[in-house]
């Protein structure tokens, strides 16, 4: 997967990605990152790539020619028209699943906007997917394509060094993932719980299984919804929703 983002600040981009994980998976040749100044393409002396907003306004807006150039390097440079993703709050929201599906790709491009955002010709243009982190606003694009970056490259094969811890994380299957402990077996008088000790694998998953319900019930229903679970599943979850009711009614 090469990774390429269209930044005013690339010095953002390349401190924020270099380490762990993600920075052995390039070191490895599995990842590569290119970070291009937007502002190499200002085709002014002071390398000003923003102006006024038409119609007046606060803030400033990044123009198009500086990022269209930027881009078009790009794709000249690898030979190809990969899918451009621009980051703004008004994207869709992103998803492990959207993470999944993009690790898929061989290229991508990451747009990130400043100021009160970008020209909209040029985003009309080149952009392919408006994708957002959230219901939030932050000063620029360089944070949510680092989250994107870090979240989708856990989906390259070969950069998480067990791959199983990819496919049992949160949001497998929608649910979210089971407690985990470590050693010392006893913490602040707190137990790890008995099962895990037992060496019972059947057991264990089960206990495991069981933890992910109860989690995913208790801090994303919205997510449970959408969860694979069987009949019996469901079954026992509505028999432990009603003792949990008895436990606090006495
Ligand atoms: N004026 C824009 C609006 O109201 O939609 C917000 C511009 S924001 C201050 C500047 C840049 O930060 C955006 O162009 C976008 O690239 C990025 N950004 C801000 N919040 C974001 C979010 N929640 N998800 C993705 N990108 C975001």
């Amino acid at each position: 997967m090469n990774y390429h983002v269209l930044t005013l600040f690339p010095e953002m981009i390349e401190q924020g990605l270099h380490t762990s994980i993600i920075g052995r998976a390039m070191q490895k040749g599995i990842l590569s990152l290119e970070a291009v100044n937007i502002r190499d393409f200002a085709f002014n002396k002071h390398q000003k790539v923003d102006d006024y907003p038409y119609g007046g306004g606060a803030g400033m807006v990044m123009q198009a020619e500086p990022v269209y150039l930027a881009y078009a390097s790009v794709c000249e440079k690898i030979g190809t028209k990969p899918r451009v993703i621009y980051l703004t709050p008004q994207g869709k929201v992103f998803h492990q699943a959207m993470a999944r599906e993009l690790a898929l790709e061989e290229d991508l491009i990451f747009l990130c906007g400043h100021y009160e955002g970008i020209d909209e010709r040029v985003l009309e243009e080149i952009v392919t997917d408006y994708v957002s982190i959230g219901d939030y606003v932050l000063t620029g694009g360089e944070l949510p394509a680092m989250v994107m970056i870090d979240s989708i490259s856990r989906m390259v094969p070969g950069v998480l060094s067990n791959q199983e811890s990819g496919e049992t994380e949160s949001f497998a299957g929608n649910l979210l993932e089971y407690p985990q402990y470590s050693r010392p077996e006893t913490w602040h008088e707190r137990k790890v719980p008995e099962v895990l000790l037992s060496g019972h694998h059947a057991n264990v998953e089960r206990w495991r299984r069981e933890q992910s319900i109860l989690r995913t019930d208790k801090w994303r229903p919205d997510l449970l919804k959408k969860a694979d679970l069987t009949g019996k599943e469901w079954a026992w979850l509505h028999e432990q929703r009603k003792k949990q009711r008895e436990n606090s009614e006495s």
